[in-house]
């Protein structure tokens, strides 16, 4: 009996931006008495059902953006004999879709970081249940990942996390709900071991895959200050201390190390964790802007971010501090208007922001935005191929509309087009050139240029494309861009490199 662990793609790029993290941990949650798992990440190429063998065990991870891909997979996986089991945040919000859709014996709601043994041996043993409770496992039991089985030469940046869960609540966003508002933080240790195993491999560009890396603020421990009981400040104050603690040692890590990570706004406004974040070689960062206006931004319930000049002082200070910004914008909110996708163009501009996606409001499930729009009449009764539109990832990728949350004034189309004509104008050649200035050498520069035309093409034109010749363009084009660009991101291993010792305190 072999375990499988597969992640599902409708598309295969040949090689990939960011490892699948999930896969990885999983194979470390794997007991050794089953063998090294056997690993298959279909954004590099598509599953060989042949390697799938009767009585083998088949984890599939999904979200809902590959949960039809990962349904047909999972069909398949048990038309061959194998027992098949889905994980991950889509199978946990939709267990029943799982079972008769994909075949699968067992669904893991939650993490499985912990309960992923025990799946295994039950369905070894044939008595699989048909659900796990994997729950939110505590910080200190988040597996590590078998880097060791990690495929040469097909990602360019490999990834690591440091904290699950996010105190926030943003409308369009699952992550609070799924991974929880209080935040778990894996040891420095832990961390540190891992990076460290990956430079010897010889990966020196780590994404810090983490839902929020900055959950702390110095409002919250503001606020913390005036209650009359200190117990939360002190539990904040902790936190705090083991993120300073966490960049601390990753500032001894060798120095061509380049890490990335996702944190929100108010970062800005806190000089030193700026500063510890670059000395800790915390080189970029996707900062969720979201909106450019203060209507937008209640529109999702995210009044914690600056608008207007603020928020451009505000972006200015990372990059100020070398931390460079990925900004996520978000169209199509209620109080968006004609004149919003210029002004946020525009903003995007001024505030020197290095990388830029716009995305089209979704409502994805799990969020707060998707259950009122599930409520709403009037998507009730209207059907593609015979799926109601509230279920439109089950609707096969060529026939799929894009689903979009309905907007008082603007069409859908008018938003896709408008958002369309930001990517081209933030993509054009001679600003990617003119934000390449920062990087330095003409070499880093030119790598800047081409990673931009690569992230432009596998996130704009394939996300935001409404007919599929133009996707399957995209993708071709993109799988051309992609294996110069992985070059660029390879570093020669340091296989003899150790684990930096904690620094007395
Ligand atoms: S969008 Fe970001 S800040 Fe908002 S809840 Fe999600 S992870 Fe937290």
């Amino acid at each position: 009996m072999r375990v499988h662990l597969i992640n599902p793609s409708h598309v295969s790029f040949g090689t990939a931006v960011i490892t699948p993290r999930w896969l990885y941990v999983l194979a470390a949650a794997t007991p050794a008495q089953w063998g090294d798992p056997v690993l298959c990440d279909e954004s590099l190429e598509p599953l060989d059902p042949e390697t799938i063998q009767p009585g083998d065990v088949v984890g599939i991870g999904i979200h809902t953006g590959n949960a039809l891909r990962g349904y047909e997979v999972g069909r398949l996986a048990r038309e061959r004999g194998a027992s098949v089991v889905f994980g991950g945040i889509h199978a946990t919000l939709f267990p029943e879709e799982a079972q008769e859709r994909g075949g699968a014996h067992a669904v893991v709601k939650g993490d499985g970081d912990a309960v992923w043994a025990q799946v295994v041996a039950d369905c070894a043993a044939g008595r699989a249940a048909r659900i796990y409770e994997g729950g939110r496992v505590p910080a200190g039991e988040f597996q590590s990942a078998r880097w060791d089985l990690l495929p040469p030469d097909r990602y360019m940046w490999a990834s690591v996390q440091t904290v699950r869960g996010c105190p926030k609540h943003c409308s369009f966003c699952s992550v609070w709900r799924s991974d929880g508002q209080q935040p778990r933080q894996r040891t420095a240790d832990a961390v540190v071991a891992e990076i460290v195993e990956l430079r010897r491999r010889g990966f020196r560009f780590i994404a810090l895959a983490d839902d929020n890396f900055y959950p702390v603020t110095l409002t919250d421990l503001a606020q913390a200050r005036r209650r009359a009981d200190p117990t939360r400040l002190h539990e904040l104050e902790a936190l705090r201390a083991e993120r300073f603690e966490l960049m601390d040692r990753l500032a001894q890590l060798p120095k061509d190390m380049v890490f990335f990570t996702q944190i929100t706004m108010e970062a800005a406004e806190d000089p030193e964790f700026l500063s510890a974040m670059r000395r800790g070689h915390i080189r970029g960062a996707l900062v969720g802007v979201e909106s450019v206006t203060g209507e937008g931004l209640k529109d999702i319930y995210k009044g914690f971010n600056a608008s207007g000049e603020e928020l451009v002082t505000q972006l200015r200070a990372f990059a100020e501090h070398g931390v460079h910004v990925l900004g996520s914008f978000i169209f199509g909110l209620p109080s968006d208007r004609p004149e919003t996708f210029d002004a946020t163009a525009a903003l995007a501009d001024r505030a020197g922001v290095a990388f830029a996606q716009f995305l089209m409001l979704q409502p994805y499930p799990g969020t707060v935005d998707f259950e009122r729009w599930e409520r709403d009449a009037v998507q009730h009764g209207i059907e593609v191929d015979g799926v109601p539109i509230t279920r439109h990832w089950l609707i096969p990728q060529a026939q799929r509309p894009k689903v979009y949350s309905p907007h008082p004034v603007l069409s859908a189309e008018e938003i896709r087009l408008r958002t369309q004509a930001v990517w081209d104008h933030f993509y054009a050649l001679p600003r990617i050139w003119a934000r390449a200035k920062v990087t330095g050498s003409l070499k880093a520069r030119i790598a800047f240029v081409l990673i931009s035309k690569l992230y432009r093409q596998m996130y704009a034109n394939t996300g935001i494309a409404t007919d599929s010749a133009r996707a399957a363009r995209s993708a071709r084009i993109a799988r051309w861009i992609a294996r110069p660009c992985r070059r660029l991101f390879a570093a020669p291993p340091m296989p003899d490199l150790q684990v930096p010792a904690a620094p007395v305190r």
